[in-house]
């Protein structure tokens, strides 16, 4: 079916002046990638529509939410499919059925293109990124040609091993994934701790979260002030009294709280509690994500220069925020995936917000993400491209900061797969 326009989730997208909406992908949707007669390209893709990115003006959308929702879970091999319009809440709601867990991320409102840019978890110290539990991949090249993908072992051979790498992390240049089926988890019950921090409370428990279990995860958003949150899925009787001794040495403040959730679709969410005046509807914003390894002695530096790009923040609702990542993320070869930055224990991400319509305001936000990015970057020199921004000038920055010496392998990729350039460009 074709439609003249969809609600996203995301405000820049709703307010997009959009060609329209393609909600199937029939004969007649993959004639057009075929024969190259979408117009014009790239064709954007909505999965959950929570990034600016699934709407632009003047370009069609392919919105996979409404015709794309089953979801199937194998009580056997406890593995759960789903298709590429299925939610991050719904996936978890349906593996929790089965006492079984996914690592989604700091939001379950996302969808699938959470879990194709890797999925970063408060739950990836111990069970890997969202890319690292997928088993099969299926979907349509840009090129209009369909395939399933299984997960290659170490003597599969190499085309189907680097179109599997160039899927993992970077599918969102070279296919539309129609679903994917996945590895899950033991659910297991989740403590978790929120406190206000100042600047050097902050750099204290950043040098203390370097040295946690892999079950510890700490995440933080700097704005208006400092709030730092923390889970700890516990396996044993033994992990609930280190997760007790861990926060008994915490640094903390008078709003220090503590809770326990079923699963992690309930960890607090990442809250700027110093807006007051804000409309989020009429808030716009780009992010930029970063990525780097353990800053060890180099905290305080990189805390105070954070300090300095806060005190010049161009609205308040632009902030830097970070979570963790380490233990399982970093297990992994820099060969399987295009998550290339496998020696990450950070991923910082830096949001500029502006009024809807302040053009000055907008450029201001821009400005600053870009200033500090490059403040940031001797810390954190990886890019994480959760966010892709090809309207921007930055954007072959962040692509040459996100896969580095894998670029060019990966633009033969592309350019065997979206000849055309259907899909984003890279
Ligand atoms: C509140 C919030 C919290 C977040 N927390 C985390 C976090 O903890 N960890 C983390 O890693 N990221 C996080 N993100 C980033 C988020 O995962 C990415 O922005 C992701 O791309 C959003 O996917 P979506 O499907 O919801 O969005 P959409 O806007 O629908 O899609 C974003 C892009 O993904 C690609 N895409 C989507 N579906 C498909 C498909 N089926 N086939 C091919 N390409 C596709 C397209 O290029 C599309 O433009 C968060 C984002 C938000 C808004």
């Amino acid at each position: 079916m074709l439609i003249k326009n969809s609600i996203f989730p995301n405000n820049q997208a709703q307010e997009k002046k959009i060609a329209g909406i393609y909600e199937d992908i029939n004969p007649g949707f993959i004639n057009l990638l075929r024969n190259d007669l979408v117009n014009p390209k790239p064709l954007m893709i909505c999965g959950g529509g929570t990034s600016s990115m699934c709407a632009a003006d003047g370009h069609w959308t392919l919105d996979l939410r409404r015709n794309f929702q089953e979801i199937k879970f194998d009580n056997v091999k406890k593995e759960i499919s789903i298709e590429g319009g299925v939610s991050m809440q719904r996936l978890i709601e349906k593996t929790s059925e089965f006492n079984r867990s996914f690592p989604i991320g700091l939001s379950a409102e996302t969808g699938i293109g959470y879990i194709l840019t890797g999925g970063i978890s408060p739950l990836s110290r111990k069970y890997g990124l969202a890319i690292d539990n997928i088993l099969e991949i299926s979907g349509i090249w840009g090129n209009g040609e369909k395939f399933k993908l299984f997960k290659p072992n170490e003597k599969g051979n190499k085309n189907e091993k680097l179109k599997w790498k160039g899927l993992c992390g970077a599918a969102p240049f070279l296919a539309i994934i129609t679903s994917l089926r996945l590895q899950t988890q033991q659910l297991k019950p989740i403590c978790g701790w929120e406190t206000s921090l100042s600047s050097s409370q902050l750099a204290e428990t950043i040098a203390m979260a370097e040295e946690w279990p892999n079950s510890a995860s700490l995440y933080w958003i700097w704005g208006n002030n400092i709030k730092a949150y923390g889970v700890y899925e516990l396996d044993t009787l033994e992990d609930f009294y280190t997760y007790q001794d861990l926060i008994n040495q915490i640094p903390k403040t008078n709003d220090f709280i503590t809770y326990n959730i079923e699963n992690i679709s309930r960890i607090r969410k990442l809250k700027d509690s110093g807006i007051i005046n804000k409309s989020l509807n009429t808030q716009h914003s780009e992010v930029l994500g970063l990525l780097g390894p353990k800053t060890n002695n180099k905290i305080s530096i990189m805390v105070k220069d954070i300090e300095k790009l806060i005190k010049s923040r161009p609205s308040e609702s632009s902030f830097i925020s970070s979570q963790q990542l380490g233990g399982l993320t970093m297990n992994k070869g820099i060969d399987s995936t295009s998550f290339i930055h496998r020696d990450s224990m950070w991923k910082p991400w830096i949001t500029g917000s502006w009024d809807s319509g302040d053009i000055q305001g907008r450029q201001i936000s821009l400005n600053w993400i870009e200033d500090s990015w490059e403040a940031l970057k001797s810390f954190f020199p990886g890019v994480h491209l959760a966010q892709m921004h090809p309207h921007l000038k930055w954007h072959r920055q962040e692509i040459n900061a996100a896969f580095k010496n894998w670029l060019p392998e990966l633009k033969v990729l592309k350019s065997n797969y979206d000849p055309k350039g259907i899909l984003p460009p890279l």
